[in-house]
């Protein structure tokens, strides 16, 4: 009896293995395109979404620092990066704005490069501070004081942990590994650091703070004049998709091939952006879209399809959180209509 209930179980996980399909290796020659078959709804609903949503007057630009007030408001570009590398794209897509917040991502991703990601979360850690990004009662409240990579003090601390013999290499290190994950050279626009540098007493203050409990590496000021630098580097909304192409084609660049960040480090990175992409506007998000993503206040967002591919909307103009109004708006319905959020079983693979 127990021998015949043996062999059942056995036959069982014999057939379920038998039945799983081995997942496709997604970007690689000769294999079917993501998008391929729907490459024309994707461009139908991109150019849907920018016709809907392109004369929205919600929000207002940054002003806090001085030169985000000066960029056009009515700047907006829609781009979509595929693992197989196509590209679709809509409206402003070539005007360079300053990446902000979303440098976060890839300075913690070259973060987990050097040390680890084991290391990098025991230094910084990974909690929701249910706060503003720039929150000083945060970095006293929580038990980690850092919170998260995503919030600025999460950061600061997170660019500090970067090696280099000097601030100059450490921060050429970061400027060039943003570039190889883009797939192109960045450079930084120059207003947009003078302008901040001048104005970051927030940020020098959030990193004295974090010195108080140790939980900042490097010299507070030097950490924060190079976060100020990553935050002023110029993007396009085309190299931002792309640099969120290669985070869903699990590192490897698919431009130009190149493995940038380890595989191993995709989750971490996709989940952390799932949890504080949005500051504290995340849970929302996360309810109404379910993409892991990340915003800056420059007026990007980008959101990022696991093995699919990834979309980046420019439009400066944000919400009370810091998260542009219309690049929320365009990435909810894009996603929606093309069936992306990763908590719907349909979306990830229901038989
Ligand atoms: N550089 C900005 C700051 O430190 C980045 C903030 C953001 O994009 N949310 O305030």
């Amino acid at each position: 009896m127990i021998a015949k209930r043996i062999i059942v179980a056995l036959l069982s996980v014999m057939t379920s293995v038998v039945t799983i399909a081995p997942a496709p290796v997604l970007g690689q020659k000769g294999q079917a395109s993501p998008v391929a078959p729907r490459r024309e709804l994707v461009e139908s609903v991109v150019k849907e979404a920018y016709a809907q949503f392109r004369g929205d007057t919600g929000g207002k630009n940054a002003d806090y620092i001085p030169a985000l007030a000066q960029v056009d408001s009515k700047l907006f570009g829609i781009a979509i990066v595929t693992t197989d590398n196509q590209v679709v794209t809509l409206g402003d897509v070539k005007d360079p704005f300053s990446i902000q917040s979303i440098s976060k991502v890839f300075t913690l991703a070259l973060a987990m490069e050097e040390m680890g990601a084991d290391k990098v979360f025991d230094k910084v850690g990974s909690e929701p501070t249910g706060r503003a990004f720039n929150s000083p009662i945060a970095v006293v409240d929580m038990q980690t004081h850092t919170g998260n990579p995503f919030v600025n003090a999460g950061a600061i601390a997170t660019t500090s942990l970067i090696s280099g013999n000097d601030a100059n290499a450490k921060w050429n290190k970061v400027l060039d590994f943003y570039s190889r994950v883009a797939g192109e050279k960045l450079t930084i626009i120059d207003e947009i650091y003078k302008s901040e540098a001048a104005t970051n007493t927030g940020n020098k203050a959030l990193s004295y703070l974090l010195a108080k409990y140790d939980r900042i590496y490097a010299d507070p000021f030097e950490s924060v004049d190079i976060y100020t630098k990553q935050c002023s580097v110029g993007v396009n909304a085309l190299q931002l998709a792309r640099m969120g192409a290669t985070l869903a084609n699990n590192g490897k660049n698919p431009a130009t091939g190149e493995q940038v960040i380890k595989a191993e480090d995709v989750p971490h990175i996709l989940s952390t952006m799932t949890m504080a992409g949005l500051y504290d506007g995340s849970g929302g998000w996360a309810w109404h879209v379910g993409l892991p993503a990340k915003s800056g206040v420059g007026g990007g967002i980008v959101a990022v399809v696991p093995g699919k591919g990834a979309i980046a909307v420019f439009a400066p103009p944000l919400d009370e959180a810091g998260n542009s109004v219309k690049a929320q708006k365009v990435i909810e319905f894009v996603s929606q209509k093309l069936n992306y959020n990763l908590f719907s079983p349909s979306s990830v693979g229901w038989k």
